[in-house]
């Protein structure tokens, strides 16, 4: 039996012969059915719409690529995983299973790594906000602390006085390296001598032990340069630490920062073309190391802490139309049931969003907007998109890093999350939200029952 095919409006579009856009002749919209073998619709009959798929697959893959990049460059190369750009328990074991360290900016995210079975002495501690409980358990358990300002320096050495181990300290530094605005809000400044005061009080104070310098200079970098400048000078910084005090530093951790394959709002081109590769980043920054005045008997481990560059390709977000409209202008909207509470990347990325069965070729200029009764929510402004009826299945590629951290509980209850393993099975690691789950943190009190 033949299904009758579903009306479509018809649309008249303007013919330009001959002329093509910045891409050229673009051909039909493709359309992604499967991810990992296992189809879209399956699992949305499986785990409900919308739901958030992660391929264990990607993130092995994408690991191993970014360290080889680096090993291969350099001696000692060591990944920590960031833990705010996807902290669900079974995406850290993958990450910690591949060797990767954990890399923390708070309490909240110290403990979970404990709870992963990571040993304080492969957590590198980050972060502003790091509580005196949260600093006497890091050094009872010999994990590496790197300070953030002078505050935490004094609070650290009064805690070493009375601790029975010694700190193990790094000091973040924040330098120009040619990208602005200035990221100098974290960590303690390079050009105005703050860092080298910092350095110098760790040494003078002989209660804690100087093992790393770290930075974080900032995110989605798109371009590696600033990575030789950032490395050059944190060698520099060891070299005089070693000069002046005959100590060597054991570990120079560059950070996160690496962008990922997605596009910026407004940029001219798709970011899988114009993002430098792990290559060209590895490249920049073991060269500045290699070729800077480091003993060349001793050179310290090389961290990095890349997130989103690491997870952003093996997650999707797939679900359902709810319906289409035209706005007052003319122009074809559709609603989905994905809202920026759920992608909150969308404020900042133009997410790749493809059907997930065969559609017409007719594509039409078309804003997609989240479920939410909120102006701003908004997934796409404008995309050239075929027409998907209610009820059809859509896929958005590369929403893996922040989106489940950053992710607001407003309107609807967070959905499933699945993994895909590597032999393609599918397994919930976080199950969706429901009204007793959420309710169950609030309290009513007496008088209002
Ligand atoms: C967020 C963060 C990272 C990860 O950054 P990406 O841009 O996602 O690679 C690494 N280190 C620190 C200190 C961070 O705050």
């Amino acid at each position: 039996m033949t299904t009758k095919k579903r009306y479509e409006r018809p649309i008249i579009t303007k013919i330009n012969a001959g002329v093509t856009d910045k891409f050229g002749m673009r051909p039909k919209m493709p359309i992604i059915s499967k991810i990992e073998g296992v189809a879209i619709t399956d699992i949305i009959a499986k785990y409900g719409s919308p739901a958030f798929v992660i391929s264990e697959k990607t993130i092995r893959k994408t690991y191993n690529e970014a360290k080889r990049a680096f090993s291969t460059r350099y001696p000692n190369v060591q990944f920590a995983w960031s833990y705010k750009t996807n902290y669900l328990d079974a995406v850290c074991q993958i990450f910690h299973s591949e060797g990767a360290w954990a890399e923390v900016v708070s309490g909240f995210e110290y403990d979970k790594a404990i709870a992963n079975g990571i040993p304080g002495n492969k957590i590198l501690f980050n972060g502003p906000d790091k509580s005196k409980d949260d600093l006497i358990k890091a050094v009872e358990n010999g994990a590496f602390i790197h300070l953030d300002h002078f505050d935490e320096l004094y609070e650290l050495l009064s805690i070493a006085d009375t601790s029975k181990k010694r700190p193990k300290v790094a000091i973040r530094v924040n330098m120009d390296t040619g990208v602005y605005p200035l990221w100098d809000r974290f960590g303690f400044n390079y050009e105005n001598g703050e860092a080298w005061n910092a350095l110098n009080r760790i040494m003078l104070s002989e209660k804690m032990d100087l093992v790393g310098l770290h930075t974080h200079i900032g995110t989605y970098m798109m371009t590696p340069d600033p990575y030789a400048v950032a490395a050059s000078k944190l060698a520099e910084l060891a070299v005089r630490v070693d000069k002046k005090y005959n100590h060597k530093i054991k570990y120079i951790d560059m950070g996160g920062g690496f962008a990922s394959k997605n596009t910026l709002k407004g940029a001219y081109l798709p970011g899988k073309d114009t993002c430098p590769s792990f290559d060209q980043y590895a490249e920049a920054i073991t060269n500045a190391l290699i070729n800077s005045e480091l003993d060349p008997n001793k050179m310290p481990t090389l961290f990095l802490e890349t997130g989103r560059a690491l997870i952003d390709d093996a997650g999707y977000l797939v679900g359902t139309v709810l319906a289409n409209k035209r706005l007052s202008n003319g122009r074809r909207s559709m609603i989905v049931d994905v809202g920026v509470n759920m992608l909150f990347t969308s404020f900042w990325y133009e997410h790749e969003i493809y059907p997930v069965k065969e559609v017409s070729a007719n594509a039409e200029d078309t804003t997609i907007y989240g479920p939410l009764c909120m102006n701003i929510d908004v997934i796409r402004d404008v995309i050239k998109f075929p027409l998907l009826q209610k009820d059809d299945n859509y896929v958005i590629k590369r929403i893996g890093a922040y989106n489940m951290t950053q992710w607001m509980q407003f309107i609807t209850l967070r959905p499933n999350i699945v993994l895909i393993d590597i032999n393609g099975n599918t397994h919930i690691i976080r199950e969706k939200e429901t009204n007793e789950s959420l309710t169950s943190h609030e309290r009513v009190p007496a008088y209002l029952k």
